[in-house]
């Protein structure tokens, strides 16, 4: 048990890093290119938070919480997803008294209590964005619009856009009418979740994944059938900015979100490529959490964005990302003398940019150039005594094998190349 990391988290080898840092950096990029900021929240809040935030009725508040009391006896709970935190930081700082709309991304880590699957973890990653203090549907569409940029950036060819609207709590009170309706002779069935579901809020029914809810909700009647005036207005207007930003989408009415705060925009971008936990990034609009969670009344808008799926999205998709060089440069040494020349040149080239390493384990030279192989280093520098002597140092290029001598002075320039 020492040596195994708990059920459902995953280390990041070091081999595997540079792929993580790659989704980071774009990611990054593609925020800076749509105006988005980056924010940095705790990775516990106070469980109040998400009970109100995220919803009593959800799985996650439900049932994947990682919740303890801390030694002053306040219950705290792991971060299970990104927007209430965000939400909660947004009225603390007062970012609502500041120019609207705010825009904020980040990158962190989530922990839900799951039952652990291909793409599904108990310690996960996500990247997320939200916008605050709009309603216009611009916002929406800008949002969607990051996300499809990222995913084809990203090189993934196989996924699918899929939008709907939850409408608002006017609206909704007449679909859960109509749902409780359509249920009320299935309701035996139903499952014990759903069952509670039925009463406090059924349209989550639509999104169990006990495939006997699943049948039983078949032909129930749909959100989008029940939109008033102001939210079926808002469906067309983000229609037709999607339109016009060339986004392709389908309407899927039975998208629902697995939080009780989205309001009007639900959207997801699924994938076949990845088996069951095929929804890499899903987000929405919710009008009313941040007063919910205490602030003025303040709409948004955001996704999050599996980083875990993402990769293994990019996998099965045969996206190749680029494998970094170890080190630019291998400096073989060969005595005493050498060495200390040696550890002078590796400072200077490190001063310069360069990625360079020196033997540390008293490897003798054919070893050293061994090692140089093994960590597929670009270039080596040898220096001996004869080298320190008559001022000519060979670069040898390790996939060519071509050589070249150049005085002491002239190693650097030669290296940048
Ligand atoms: P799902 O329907 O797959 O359970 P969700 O609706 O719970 O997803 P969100 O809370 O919207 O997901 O989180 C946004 C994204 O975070 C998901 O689309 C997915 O890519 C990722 N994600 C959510 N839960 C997990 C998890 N347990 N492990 C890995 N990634 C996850
Ligand atoms: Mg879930």
């Amino acid at each position: 048990m020492l040596t195994n990391a708990p059920k459902g988290t995953k280390d990041m080898m070091p081999d595997q890093a540079y792929k993580w840092h790659y989704v980071e950096k774009a990611f990054a990029e593609i925020c800076r290119l749509y105006g988005f900021k980056e924010i940095k929240t705790p990775v516990f809040e106070h469980t109040e938070l998400f009970q109100r935030g995220v919803g009593d009725t959800t799985d996650i508040v439900q049932k994947e919480m990682y919740t303890f009391q801390d030694y002053g006896k306040r219950s705290i709970t792991l971060r299970p997803e990104g927007t209430s935190p965000v939400v909660r930081s947004y009225i603390e700082h007062k970012l609502y008294a500041g120019v609207q709309p705010t825009k904020l991304y980040y990158n962190i880590p989530c922990f839900r209590y799951e039952k652990p699957q291909s793409g599904r973890l108990r310690a996960f990653h996500q990247f997320g964005i939200e916008t605050f203090g709009t309603m216009d549907m611009m916002a929406d569409a800008e949002i969607i619009s990051l996300g499809n940029d990222f995913l084809k950036g990203m090189g993934i060819t196989d996924i699918e856009l899929r939008i709907n609207s939850v409408g608002c709590p006017e609206c909704r009170e007449k679909h859960r009418a109509a749902l409780r309706e359509f249920l009320k002779p299935k309701y035996d069935e139903l499952c014990d979740t759903c069952k509670d579901r039925y009463e406090r809020n059924p349209m989550r029914i639509l999104d169990c994944k006990s495939p006997i809810c699943q049948e039983l909700v078949a032909g129930a009647p749909m959100m989008l059938d029940y939109l008033c005036d102001d939210c079926s207005q808002a469906f067309e207007d983000l229609k037709t900015n999607l339109e016009a930003m060339g986004i392709e989408y389908t309407i899927d009415p039975g998208i629902v979100r697995g939080l009780d705060y989205y309001t009007k925009t639900a959207f997801e971008f699924v994938t076949n490529s990845i088996g069951a936990q095929g929804t890499v990034c899903g987000g929405g609009r919710y009008d009313h959490l941040v007063e919910e969670i205490g602030g003025p009344a303040t709409p948004g808008v955001g996704f999050g964005l599996g980083k875990e799926r993402l990769l293994l999205t990019m996998e099965a998709c045969g996206v190749e990302i680029p494998k970094p060089a170890a080190a630019d440069v291998f400096i073989v040494v060969m005595g005493e003398k050498a060495k200390a020349a040696g550890l002078k040149l590796m400072r200077q080239l490190r001063q310069e940019g360069i990625a360079v390493q020196m033997d540390i384990m008293g490897r003798n030279v054919k070893n050293q150039f061994k090692y140089a192989n093994r960590i597929e280093a670009k270039k080596t520098v040898v220096i001996g005594e004869d080298e320190l002597e008559k001022n000519q140092f060979a670069i040898k290029d390790m996939a060519t094998s071509e050589q070249v001598t150049v005085p002491m002075e002239k190693i650097i320039e030669e290296l940048k190349k």
